[in-house]
């Protein structure tokens, strides 16, 4: 689908007047950093400790959700047992501490240039990640000094309801002052998808991860792009009306 038709039927599929982009919120994990063969392994490792099983491709299945709540849903289908809080976060902390003693993840190739494009046409930079691991939201604002600031971070502490729930990208555009039909979300994940979509922001998934582009589509994804580097190549293209 061509940027102007998928805008076109964003606005349509919404009711909305117009699409005059003020703000662009990134994910993390599989967006900024290329962090999810780092999460995929972790998440193997520390469920295989508690005896619960998590495949590789579970990760990406789960990714988006608040950690708790996927080891929550793993002991439901696997134990048929509901699990305390204090449960899931003690499993959670050791599949964090799983996650730590990983080599660092790398940057996502082009991720940096299309930040720097959007700051230079004036749109605000956000962050809104489920994340609630310490090691790599404190990198962001190193790795990204000048780009991206701690006010436009929304993190697993600040919501109530993770992802696939509106409220991470609600909470995001109460933070940068926007509107949805003033907002662009920039996924990697089918349960990321999945919230933007019903925050009613135009979503872009870029597909970094194995699952299949109609993981994403079938959550609504605007447009989908299978690299970074693409999408920083065609930002212009996509912002001239
Ligand atoms: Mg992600």
């Amino acid at each position: 689908m061509g940027h102007q038709q998928a805008i076109n039927e964003y606005a349509r599929k919404h009711g909305f007047q117009q699409f005059c982009p003020k703000a662009v919120f990134f994910d993390m994990d599989g967006v900024i950093y290329d962090s999810m063969p780092n999460h995929a392994k972790s998440w193997h490792e520390a469920m295989a400790h508690y005896g619960l099983v998590m495949p590789p491709e579970g990760a990406y299945q789960y990714e988006g959700m608040r950690g708790v709540e996927t080891i929550k849903l793993l002991a439901r289908q696997q134990w048929q047992r509901e699990l305390s809080d204090e449960e899931a976060k003690e499993m959670y902390a050791y599949k964090s501490a799983t996650y730590a003693a990983c080599p660092p993840a790398s940057q996502m190739p082009g991720v940096k240039t299309l930040m720097q494009q959007i700051k230079a046409d004036g749109l605000k930079i956000c962050v809104v990640t489920g994340s609630g691991q310490h090691t790599l939201l404190d990198k962001l604002l190193t790795d990204f000094e000048g780009l991206l600031t701690e006010e436009l971070i929304v993190t697993a502490f600040d919501v109530k309801h993770g992802k696939p729930s509106p409220e991470p990208y609600i909470a995001g555009m109460q933070k940068a002052g926007t509107q949805p039909w003033e907002s662009i979300v920039v996924e990697n994940a089918p349960l990321g998808v999945r919230a933007a979509i019903a925050a009613r922001c135009f979503t872009i998934a870029v597909n970094t991860g194995p699952l299949p582009d109609a993981a994403l589509q079938s959550e609504g994804a605007d447009l989908i792009f299978s690299k970074m580097t693409d999408l920083s190549d065609q930002w212009s293209q996509l912002l001239k009306r």
